[in-house]
């Protein structure tokens, strides 16, 4: 069995300089929350330590209970309608280029939250007109007419998350469907939007499987794609099945770009937002 010891290359960077304490400081002042802490990510000493954060909105509680996943789950409190507001004036205090918001699912609002969704990036746009606006959304239970209202508020990037291989979404994603996260990736490219997926590796998958879910998020006309380790919560999570090397991460990067994607992030400490900034200059006008 696989012990839980990390190998060196797991070891995130610890917190330096001022901008951690800023970061921190400007998350708490202003009633936020963040992807960082709640899902636990290795990150946080070096992206906090650069200034940057990925802000999770719609509460930090969770109507899903995916069995990789640190954020709680349970019965959200009371919708919070002055939080596009915060959040926009958040990105302007932390200076941001370019800034990742994500949120929890929200399948017990009628919209799933996609009203909020769209206060929020019109927010942020309105007092940050230079900020390049990446969201990572749920899949709004493929409701087209949902996905639209977020759509519409016109971010820069599109992005969510296949997570895993299509043998592993119900066990590991359990209420999200592959087919429906294809579909919304499908949707908004075709729509013309940039549009941004991701993958945890080492949580059983197969080589065969990974390719298959990479030509499936491709051509579903996806160009940036992440790729990282997935590491267990608690013991009442998934397992890990496996350390991926760094040297399998970078083979999966080669792949990735031999069979088209225009981006690929690979490593063991990558997640999502991971350099998010730097992939920006590239794909947005900002
Ligand atoms: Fe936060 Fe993303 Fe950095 Fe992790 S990689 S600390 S979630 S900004
Ligand atoms: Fe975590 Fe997202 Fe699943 Fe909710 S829907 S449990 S936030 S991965």
């Amino acid at each position: 069995m696989l012990t839980d010891k990390r190998p060196e290359w797991l070891k995130g960077k610890l917190p330096s300089g001022p901008w951690f304490d800023e970061v921190q400081e400007n998350v708490e002042k202003n009633n936020l929350h963040t992807v960082c802490s709640s899902a636990q990510c290795p990150n946080m000493g070096e992206c906090w330590s650069r200034g940057t954060a990925t802000l999770m909105i719609l509460g930090n509680i969770c109507t899903r209970a995916c069995s990789f996943c640190a954020i709680q789950t349970g019965r959200p409190t009371e919708l919070d309608i002055g939080e596009p507001a915060r959040v926009a004036e958040s990105v302007r205090r932390m200076n941001l280029k370019h800034c990742v918001i994500t949120s929890v699912a929200r399948d017990d609002l009628k919209d799933g939250g996609a009203s909020v969704w769209a206060a929020t990036v019109r927010a942020i746009r309105n007092k940050n007109p230079n900020t390049a606006v990446e969201i990572l959304t749920a899949d709004f239970r493929g409701r087209q007419e949902h996905l639209d209202i977020v759509l519409d508020a016109e971010p820069d990037i599109f992005n969510h998350n296949l997570e895993t291989v299509k043998r592993l979404q119900r066990p590991i994603r359990r209420t999200a469907r592959y087919d429906r996260s294809l579909w919304c990736l499908r949707h908004a490219g075709s729509r013309g939007f940039v549009t941004k997926s991701g993958l945890m590796l080492g949580i059983g998958e197969e080589k065969e499987e990974i390719k298959e879910v990479m030509q499936d998020i491709l051509d579903a006309g996806v160009k940036i794609l992440t790729i990282g380790q997935y590491l267990s919560p608690t013991p009442k999570h998934a397992p890990i099945d496996r350390w991926v090397t760094p040297e399998e991460f970078d083979e999966w990067k080669e792949y990735g770009l031999e069979i088209g994607f225009d981006f690929v992030e690979s490593g063991p400490l990558v997640r999502s937002s991971y350099h998010a900034d730097e992939q920006s200059a590239k794909f947005s006008a900002r």
